[in-house]
């Protein structure tokens, strides 16, 4: 986690945006939560440490870390993910448990090229680049435990 706040300010460093404190204990508390958290349970956590925040700001700091690949949004489950390679723009491929709501990332730069050179022959703009594959991850597979379907 630490690393990755680090990367996050160089990141922003070198783009010249500002990672101001909300930001940066927003992207915190994404990387806290093992698993895709949402907009709610960041704002109560902030909430709770600095008394009442309005939610626009905590909308307003995961838009600035969408926009700069910091956290993906995975929007079969409305929460967001911190993602581990940043400083590179690609599409979020996510597999994400029915079981236990994990979501895991697959980075494989096969597909990346193969939907980004299908998005530009259909003259297509790709405004929310994730990919979510809904299905059960090994631990719910071992655990034989039920879906929440
Ligand atoms: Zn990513
Ligand atoms: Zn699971």
């Amino acid at each position: 986690m630490a690393e990755a706040l680090e990367a996050a300010e160089r990141l922003c460093a070198r783009r010249g945006a500002r990672l101001t404190e909300i930001r940066r204990r927003v992207l915190e508390l994404v990387w806290r939560s093992h698993q895709p958290v949402g907009a709610y349970t960041i704002l109560e956590r902030l909430g709770r440490e600095r008394g009442r925040v309005a939610p626009p700001t905590v909308y307003r700091a995961l838009d600035f870390l969408i926009a700069h690949g910091l956290v993906h949004r995975i929007a079969s489950l409305n929460a967001y993910i911190g993602c581990a390679h940043p400083d590179r723009d690609h599409i979020g491929q996510f597999l994400v448990c029915s079981g236990c709501g994990s979501a895991a990332e697959l980075d494989d730069r096969r597909i990346d090229r193969a939907i980004r050179s299908g998005a530009e022959a259909a003259g297509f703009a790709v405004e929310r680049p994730v990919i979510e594959l809904a299905g059960r991850c090994p631990n719910c597979r071992e655990r034989g435990r039920d879906a929440r379907t």
